[in-house]
């Protein structure tokens, strides 16, 4: 999309506003759009255009650049026209290194509203804009969504603003309730770093607070119809001047009209187009915080390298001209006065150890927040061991912030606990509508002061919670994604709490623990009270070994067989998917009778054999770290054959050990890793274990029998 960026002359200065429908400002500033009761409002002296139409990312960082100098009261048309293009220098440099060097050219696009965004429709009356616009604004609180996303919520809630929602948004815009952002941004000097919130500031935004107490509006808006051919549609189709009578008749300098021209260059081909993919603007995607690497010619904006981000590519196209529009944040809430690990335990059912950890994260949200030195979200760990029942524990953290009046986020990797926890908090939860995201689920743009989401939703919010929990913070997806995080803390308002839950934190943050830097609380016991299950060493020659000799380590035979004697369904673990199906052969083999079963990623059947394995229909499943977490059965054993390959480090071992011993009735399962070599990754799974044990011996939370 393309927009027009102007100047505002009041009492107090110039000030720069982006606009992607022009006919909705002249009636701003001609005090036809009154929304506030008793507002007194500065009249614009007077209006210039820095630019009519420019590709949307141009506009955008126009607009943000845009400082005011005591000089620019005597500025002429050409003075406005060198400093609008010093601004967009490197910019237009690049554009027109394309075009030189043959660029593909994306055409003029041929509807007016492709340009600006402009709506076609008659622009709609000022009773109805600024219904509209009401609406528009509540609806995108706490939203960041590009102009698809925004008409899918539309067509399910509100189709009548499908069509003149841009008019809308515009005029939420110069409410100040609405940020219109370019989704893909150059970097400005003095932003640090990628991730950094607040990015590509707009209009910047703090509060909820309209601008019109600052800057207020009406005046005269002046303009001169000189008829130049490209211009004139976009500034004219829009109503910007057109028409008389406007009183202290003059005219809008329009300077940007070189600039606007500069993007329609005659391009030719594309050879450089590839040069460009790592051009030195660095532009970032402002949804998902990665680099935007790639540039394609694009009609929507006419230029022969629009940047576009391909790391959020399957929750629509973002790139350097497509709008994405940010609602302004409410201020965020603290959590209610902390609760005694009593009343916890009594209002939610709470073991003592649960309490006492959620009793500490409580502590947490009810304290005073300044707000870190970075204006960052403050973080707390929980670390609960599997098993310990980590659900039941975010129960009361999320009653507390309601309490409050706040909104809350629980993000899963995993859509079948979205699925599964949905029921419970609506349970827990009576009276609040929970938003339940993931990837084609039907209430997508459903309001709810409680959200339940799968990690890739946080795309879709902005500065819109008060407090983020974000579960199995290790686990794939949301591991290593440097994407997820960006999205998880953009989702979460500057004042607000995140609270991470984990049975096996990074080592970063482990080391932020021992440090003593990141507040936290442990839960190191399960909630049956027994200890975790210590892994006992079977050495053993590796899997390739054994299937090249074509038979098991006798060892290894006996123990399965004591596990599947005291009836133990078993896990047995490898880290190849290759090796399962050989290895499936040699172990039917060896124990007859048995049911063996072996399914990976890669498996079709996978689903119906972990449900069948649930049944009890199946005793052996081989399996990969696929099924490390999330699926527990009540008695059941678990075998890591290979336990030094690489594959598999130390969270992940600690990961699958704690599949075993999950039931009260069946407490003290068996963990088996078998292996050539003890390495560290083993070690360490092993003294992790070993230490929450001791915690938890040491804290009397261990049920009497159950002490080792
Ligand atoms: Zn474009
Ligand atoms: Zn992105």
């Amino acid at each position: 999309m393309r927009a027009a960026v102007y100047t505002v002359k009041q009492s107090n200065g110039w000030e720069a506003y982006l606009s992607i429908d022009p006919r909705v400002d002249v009636l701003w500033w001609k005090g036809e759009l009154s929304w506030k009761e008793n507002e007194v409002t500065p009249a614009a002296d007077r209006v210039i255009f820095l630019g009519v139409s420019l590709p949307l990312g141009w506009a955008v960082k126009l607009h943000r650049s845009f400082t005011y100098r005591k000089e620019m009261e005597r500025w002429s048309e050409a003075a406005w026209t060198s400093y609008a293009r010093e601004i967009l220098k490197a910019e237009l440099d690049q554009e027109e290194e394309l075009l030189r060097a043959g660029g593909d050219s994306p055409g003029v696009p041929e509807q007016e509203s492709e340009q600006t965004g402009t709506d076609q429709r008659d622009l709609l009356h000022p009773h109805k804009l600024l219904d509209y616009a009401d609406w528009l604004a509540k609806a995108l609180r706490g939203r960041s969504l590009l102009e698809s996303e925004v008409e899918a919520l539309l067509t399910e809630r509100r189709p009548e603003l499908l069509g003149c929602w841009r008019s809308a948004a515009q005029l939420a815009y110069l409410q100040g309730r609405l940020r219109l952002e370019a989704a893909v941004g150059a970097e400005l000097a003095g932003e640090a770093g990628s991730l950094e919130r607040d990015g590509a500031g707009g209009a910047g935004l703090r509060e909820d607070v309209g601008r019109d107490k600052q800057l207020g509006r009406s005046g005269r808006v002046e303009h001169r119809e000189d008829g130049h051919e490209r211009d004139r549609g976009a500034a004219g189709r829009a109503g910007w001047g057109v028409g008389t009578g406007r009183e202290g008749a003059g005219y809008v300098k329009r300077p940007g009209r070189a600039l606007a021209r500069a993007a329609w260059l005659p391009a030719l081909r594309g050879r450089l187009a590839r040069r460009f993919a790592a051009a030195p603007a660095h532009p970032r995607c402002l949804r998902c915080g990665s680099a935007a690497t790639g540039r394609t010619a694009c009609a929507a904006c006419g230029l022969a390298g629009c940047a576009y981000c391909e790391a959020c590519l399957a929750l629509g196209r973002s790139r350097a001209c497509a709008l994405l529009l940010r609602g302004a944040a409410l201020p965020a809430v603290r959590g209610t006065a902390a609760m005694d690990p009593a009343g916890l335990r009594h209002r939610w059912g709470l073991s003592a150890a649960q309490a006492e950890a959620a009793g500490a994260a409580l502590g947490f949200l009810a304290e005073p927040r300044a707000g870190s030195a970075a204006g960052r979200p403050e973080r707390f760990l929980l670390w609960a061991v599997t098993g310990a029942g980590k659900t039941e524990m975010i129960f009361p953290l999320l009653e507390a912030v309601l309490a409050a009046g706040g909104r809350a986020l629980v993000a899963t990797p995993r859509r079948d606990v979205v699925l599964e926890l949905a029921p419970r908090l609506a349970k827990a939860f009576p009276a609040e509508s929970i938003a339940v995201l993931y990837g084609g689920s039907r209430d997508r743009w459903a309001e709810g002061r409680l959200a339940l989401a799968t990690t890739h939703q946080l795309l879709r919010f902005y500065q819109c919670f008060d407090l983020v929990i974000i579960d199995e913070l290790d686990a794939f997806p949301f591991h290593n994604d440097p994407m997820l995080a960006f999205a998880a803390e953009g989702a979460c308002k500057p004042g607000g709490a995140f609270i991470y839950l984990s049975a096996t934190p990074p080592q970063t943050m482990q080391r932020e623990v021992r440090r003593g830097r990141l507040n936290h609380a442990r839960v190191p016991v399960r909630f049956h009270g027994f200890p975790l299950p210590v892994p006992k060493h079977l050495k053993m020659p590796s899997v390739g070994d054994c299937l090249k000799r074509g038979r098991l380590p006798i060892k290894l035979i006996q123990a399965l067989k004591h596990s599947l004697e005291r009836e133990a369904q078993i896990f047995l673990f490898v880290a190849r998917i290759v090796q399962i199906d050989r290895l499936l052969s040699l172990l039917r083999r060896a124990l007859p009778g048995a049911v063996i079963e072996g399914t990976s990623s890669q498996d079709p059947e996978r689903v119906d054999k972990v449900a069948a394995f649930r049944r009890r229909e199946i005793s052996v499943l081989v399996t990969t770290t696929i099924l490390e977490r999330g699926v527990t059965v009540p008695r059941s054993d678990v075998f890591v054959l290979d336990a030094d390959d690489r594959l598999f480090d130390e969270a992940s071992l600690v990961q699958m050990a704690g599949r075993a011993g999950r039931s009260k009735d069946d407490p003290k399962g068996r963990v088996v890793f078998a292996s050539r070599q003890w390495n560290r990754s083993q070690r360490g799974a092993c003294a992790q274990i070993r230490t929450m044990n001791k915690i938890a011996r040491h804290k009397g939370y261990l049920n009497k029998g159950g002490v080792q």
